[in-house]
Order: C-alpha cells, then structure tokens, then sequence
C-alpha cells in the first residue's frame, strides 16, 4: 500500500529525472521574451509541452493563457491550480534582451512556467494522479506585469480584454470558477555574500490603485505674454508639492507609496506648457488605506490646478489588490521546503511594498506564493542571471508536488478542512464590483 511519504518521494525523484527537459524549457522561454497579451510563441511552448504529456487544454485564454487539467484517481472534488505566468518585461539593457522590443525575462517568469509544467511532469511520470482525490491545474496566465498601458486601453477599447492585467482579465471571465486553491512561486535575488539559494515564505504584499493625469492650461508666449496663459507645468509642480505636503499623514503600518513619472511635460519651451501628462500608482498595504490614500492624492493634485486656474483630469485604473497568503499552504510549502533544502534556507518573510496581480486572486481563493532566492543581480535588471538551477527550476516544483499531495492524498481531507475553516476576503461579485469602482474619471 502506498503511504503519502512514498508518493511524494517518487513525485520528487519524478521531478529531478526531468531536470533537462524543464531546464530546456526554461531556457528556450528565455530566449523569446514576450510582454503581457503578447505572448503567443510563449503560449505554443506551454502547448508543446502539454501535448507531449498528453495533458489535455484549454487555450487563447484572455488572448494567450492555457490551461491544463490533470484528473484525480479518486472521487475528484477539489481543484488546485499551478500557476505560471507567461509574459516578459522590458529591459532593453540586459545582454539576453529581444533587440526588436527590448523585452527580458528579468522577473523569472520563465522559471514560473518551467517549475509549472515540472510539477505537471513529476505527477504524471510518477502516476501519483491515481492516488489523489482532486485534480491539478497547471495554468500558464498572461500579463502579470501593469505595463504598456497605452496599449492595453486600446485592447480595451477594442473589446478584447476588459482589465490591464491578466488574473482580473481571467477572473472576470469565469476561468477560475473551477479552481478552489492557487499555488506559484517568483524568484528573488540572492545577496552576493551569500552562496546557495533559498525559499521565502510570502506573507503580504502591497496593492495599487493605477492613476492617470492630465493637466490641460492655455498656450501662450511664454516670454511675451505669459500673464495670457495658464501654465499646466506649474499646476503638476504644485500639485506633486500638494501630495509631498500631505505624506506626513501617511501612516507607517500603511505602507503607502506614490511614485509619479511626468510622461509629458510640455511642447515647446517657448510656449507655456499647456498640456503636462503624469502617470502613477497609489499603493497601500491595506484596501482601506489605498482608497484613503488614493482619495486625498487626488484632491492635492486637483488643488495644484486650482492655485494657477488649470483643468485636470484624473483617472483611476483598476491596480492590483494586496496579496494575503494563506496560513494554511504558507505551513504546508514551509514544512516541504524545510524537508528538501534544510530549515536554515527556508524563512517566512516580511511586508513587501512591491505587488503583483496574485493580490487579486488572494482575495476570493486561498493562495501561496513563496519566493525562490536563485538569482543574482536584481529583478528587473540588466545584471540578472540564474545562479542557482536547482533553486530556480527543481526545488520549487517538488515543494509543491509535495504539497498537492499533502492536500489531496487519499480522500483530500486537508484541502476539505483548509476550504472549510477559509473565508474569502471578497465573493467574486465582490471582486469585480470593487475592481470596476475604480473606472472612474473626476
Ligand atoms: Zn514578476
């Protein structure tokens, strides 16, 4: 009779003997590096790799996702995904960096769908499916990353997604109805005095409002007759010193962050400015605080029109909410990750003010979403690189082979006790009424 100990070992040996074909795909992923709702030769590999496993999929899911689906043995009820995210980020100066649109794969998303299909590849050759009482879904998801946001409206706009990101894009259309818990791994820098690899357990990240703004003056000479024009410049200037006056009030434990860039700050110089563009996020720690902060950024940008009589057009976009882990699998990928790499590289990390669109899922599953210590250089930089192949590709996947099967062994009565002490922080409605008050203009 086979114990859970035994499948879990056999999954991770299945794991290890992969290791060349998950590193191949890893690497090829690295050599065609696509932005978000662009990632059609990424999506073909995912395919390929499911086809030669004979995993059936669904795909073109919210333009490029792919789905796979691998049946329990037992009485199935319980659906966890494993979620890899398929798209690139821009980093022109990074040596490996696609001379055409300067996307790279500096956030490791390729890693992410490597240790994706290895979990796939660990449960099928070691034919653990037939002892699990739930399926598993690898999920490779599009456009994690909130860039390009020109881009992005006119898809919009074109009626081919309704979100800038990809999991709100995936949820608004039903595709994770059928998934009760989400597990994924991001890969993080590792500090050059230190020699091997690590597993950092996520707790909570920060969340974003998006925000778009427009200030709209009178053009005029700028040294003839400035007294006949409103200088738009100046309304930005006045209304970032609006927002610095204001951050004192800001509370530490809310974490928040405002970061504007002036994406456009004149025409001519000398004319006066009569048309300045900003962009920015507003995050927070927490829901409440984000709209908080959110609320009282606008009204100091607002007020940095008023002094110089200028218009202005704020626009909120929908952001990424908080990420929450969840307890429960945070445990369970713990005391796996403890049991392959030793308890002295494995640590529960702190408050991150970063954020990724897994927030939003948190929300209304339960999630986990640890992060791998297997680069140097930093993410999203031109000095990163893989330092560790086992910590990138292996380790992370056999953490959460393991604990797929800690969930759903026998007659998944961990996965059943976890769902019924859960309680979601949003219904889906929930979900989506909040994300779509943001698509607001004042
Ligand atoms: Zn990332």
């Amino acid at each position: 009779m086979m114990t859970k100990e035994q499948l879990k070992s056999q999954v991770c040996a299945a794991i290890a003997a992969r290791k060349n074909d998950i590193k191949q795909l890893a690497e090829n992923i690295w050599r065609e590096p696509e932005l978000g709702f662009k990632e059609t030769k990424t999506a073909q590999k995912v395919e390929q790799a499911f086809d030669a496993l004979g995993v059936p999929y669904r795909n073109k899911l919210a333009l490029t996702g792919v789905k796979g689906r691998l049946k329990g043995g037992k009485a199935s009820k319980r659906t966890i995904a494993v979620i890899g995210e398929l798209d690139a980020i821009l980093c022109a100066e990074h040596p490996d960096a696609d001379d055409q649109t300067g996307a790279a794969h500096c956030c490791g998303h390729n890693a992410q769908i490597a240790n994706m299909m290895a979990v796939t590849m660990g449960l099928i050759d070691s034919g653990a499916m037939a002892y699990l009482a739930g399926d598993v879904v690898p999920f490779a998801v599009p456009a994690e990353e909130y860039v390009e946001l020109a881009y992005r409206n006119k898809l919009i706009e074109q009626g081919k997604i309704s979100f800038i990101g990809g999991k709100p894009e995936l949820i608004s259309r039903g595709e994770f109805d059928d998934i009760d818990m989400a597990l994924q791994i991001h890969l993080t820098s590792v500090k050059p005095e230190r020699d091997n690899g690590f597993i950092e357990i996520s707790t909570t990240t920060n969340g974003f409002v998006g925000k778009l703004i427009n200030y709209k003056g009178k053009p005029s000479h700028a040294a003839a007759a400035p007294h006949l024009g409103v200088n738009a410049l100046n309304a930005a200037m006045m209304g970032i010193m609006g927002v610095n006056a204001i951050r004192e009030t800001f509370q530490e434990k809310d974490y928040v962050r405002f970061h504007p860039i002036i994406t456009q700050g004149g025409d001519l110089v000398n004319v006066t400015p009569s048309d300045v563009r900003l962009e920015s996020y507003v995050r927070a720690s927490n829901v409440p605080a984000m709209i908080d902060a959110n609320e009282r950024i606008t009204r100091a940008l607002v007020a940095g029109a008023m002094a110089v009589g200028a218009d202005v057009e704020v626009k909120d976009l929908p952001g990424y909410l908080p990420l929450y882990n969840n307890s429960s699998l945070n445990n369970l990928l713990q005391q796996n990750a403890e049991h392959l790499i030793g308890e002295e590289n494995v640590w529960v990390a702190k408050h991150m003010t970063g954020s990724t669109d897994t927030g939003d899922l948190s929300h209304i599953m339960p999630v986990s979403h640890p992060w791998i210590g297997s680069i140097r250089g930093g993410l999203h930089g031109k000095d990163y690189t893989v330092f560790d192949e086992d910590m990138a590709y292996i380790r992370p996947a056999q953490m959460m082979a393991m604990t797929i099967i800690d969930l759903l062994f026998d007659d998944a009565q961990p996965a059943e006790e976890l769902l019924a002490n859960y309680q979601p922080l949003m219904s889906k409605d929930e979900y989506l009424a909040f994300i779509n008050s943001f698509k607001n203009a004042s």
